[in-house]
């Protein structure tokens, strides 16, 4: 095996756009995937003919990177409604994107959820997030959180608890608003510039799009099953030798570190400890003709009694009937409540059922379950104290950190930081 100039540890989104960049640089490079595929967190599988991704996910039109690496066409994507359905103890309210939709935004005045005072905070928030001339930075921190943002603006209590508790909650993965107010502010805008989308094939995808830009001839640079187990300085002082599972020794000019917080500070021990956001996603299939009707628009269905443990629910057969067999329909829910998330998956489906039984009726009990994602690593939380705790992608002469804890908990962020700790390595290398 020739030797190569960078080595990329870890194939999630990170990993695969730092290889596409250097491969692009006609840079040598090697990816050790510790998983039996790339892809990481962004995975789809299939389920008796059901495609069920790796917890709910969208991919936003709005993200600026994906364009560097995937073509938008190729991925064929259909969007998802920019509003949502809040239920509030007794039925479903509406609230809308006005500017996408804006008779829905008009009939969310009168659904009851908004007051005056809410409108009022809400529009210059919305008119700035949309067409404000600085999309605000996604590596920035404020230092306060969300709760704190939106008090001062003015937002209702009722309007947070009811309603972006529950949505950002659902982007965050934290039913907390103690997010910082910069990571929402850029995702807020992130919405109300594009939509959010899911890909025709699931959203593992958008990751075999990425390992496809890669040609295939360079293909056996990426090897799969392999975990690197540590990162010494070379005894030659030339560079980096890098152990892997297997027992090979990779000696190296540049390592780039793209893998998710907990397995780089296993790496690296002097990274800051994070904490995480972990999630439950419940897929269950029903016969199309008895989905209840709430659940045939692609449209989000959020929880705003706060109650749970459903945070946030879907159908992604409303997007894409192909995700479920012919005449059948799939409802995926997502549970974020730390404690709930514990719960046995027998114990959780059947008060999951419940709570859904509640907004559909005895239909529901008629659903067949087909999966459940628990992902106990969901996404590194975004505190403004874990902000505080974000590395820098320079580690040490020749190392480098990818990985959405670098930058913002996002596809987006993944791919940015595996992009610039690419570049940064070539340019070293150009440098040397
Ligand atoms: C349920 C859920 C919903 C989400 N929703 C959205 C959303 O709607 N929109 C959005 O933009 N983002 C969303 N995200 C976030 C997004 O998926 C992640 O931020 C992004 O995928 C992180 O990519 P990564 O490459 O940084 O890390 P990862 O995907 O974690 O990839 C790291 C890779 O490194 C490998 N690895 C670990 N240790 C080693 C080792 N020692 N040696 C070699 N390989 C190793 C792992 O196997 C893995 O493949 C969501 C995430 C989850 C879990």
């Amino acid at each position: 095996m020739v030797r190569p100039q960078v080595l990329i540890i870890g194939g999630g989104v990170a990993g695969l756009c730092a290889a596409i960049v250097c491969e692009r640089a006609r840079v040598s490079w090697r990816l050790l995937e510790a998983g039996e595929r790339v892809g990481g967190r962004v995975s789809s599988r299939t389920v008796d003919g059901c495609t069920i991704d790796h917890g709910f996910a969208v991919l936003l039109s709005s993200y600026s990177e994906i364009a560097r690496f995937i073509d938008w066409d190729a991925l064929d994507v259909r969007a998802l409604r920019a509003s949502a359905r809040v239920w509030t103890g007794e039925r479903f309210r509406s609230i809308a994107h006005p500017l996408a939709h804006p008779a829905g935004g008009a009939a969310g005045l009168f659904s009851g959820l908004l007051s005056m005072r809410d409108v009022a905070a809400l529009l210059p928030m919305a008119l700035g997030a949309a067409w404000g001339v600085q999309i605000p930075d996604p590596n920035a921190r404020r230092g306060i959180s969300t709760e704190q943002l939106l008090l001062k603006r003015g937002v209702s209590r009722e309007l947070m608890d009811s309603f972006f508790r529950p949505f950002f909650g659902g982007v965050f993965l934290d039913p907390t608003l103690g997010y910082d107010a910069a990571s929402f502010a850029w995702r807020l805008s992130m919405f109300a510039r594009g939509r959010a989308t899911l890909p025709r094939r699931g959203m593992g995808a958008i990751s075999e799009h990425l390992q496809r830009a890669l040609p295939q001839e360079s293909q056996s640079c990426l090897l799969l099953r392999r975990g690197a187990q540590s990162i010494e300085s070379d005894p030659t002082g030339a560079g980096w030798a890098v152990m892997d599972s297997a027992g090979q020794n990779h000696s190296v000019r540049q390592v780039i570190v793209a893998c998710d917080a907990h397995s780089a500070r296993k790496l690296l021990p002097s990274l800051p400890a994070r904490r995480w956001c972990r999630t439950v996603t419940m897929t269950w299939r029903t016969k199309a003709s008895s989905c209840p009707a709430a659940l045939r628009r692609p449209e989000l269905l959020l929880d705003g009694t706060g109650r749970g443990p459903v945070n946030h629910a879907v159908s992604p057969t409303s997007v894409w009937p192909d995700h479920a067999p012919h005449g059948e329909s799939l409802v995926s829910g997502s549970v974020i409540d730390r404690e709930l998330c514990e719960l046995s998956e027998a114990e959780l489906e059947s008060r999951c059922r419940t709570q859904l039984e509640g907004w559909f009726g005895s239909t529901v009990g008629e659903w067949t379950h087909v999966a459940t994602e628990r992902i106990a690593h969901a996404l590194p939380r975004q505190h403004p104290e874990d902000l505080a705790l974000r590395p820098s992608m320079c580690h040490a002469s020749g190392v480098w950190i990818a990985g959405d804890h670098v930058s913002d908990g996002s596809i987006e962020g993944a791919m940015r930081s595996g992009r610039l700790a690419a570049e940064s390595a070539c340019a070293a290398l150009r440098g040397a």
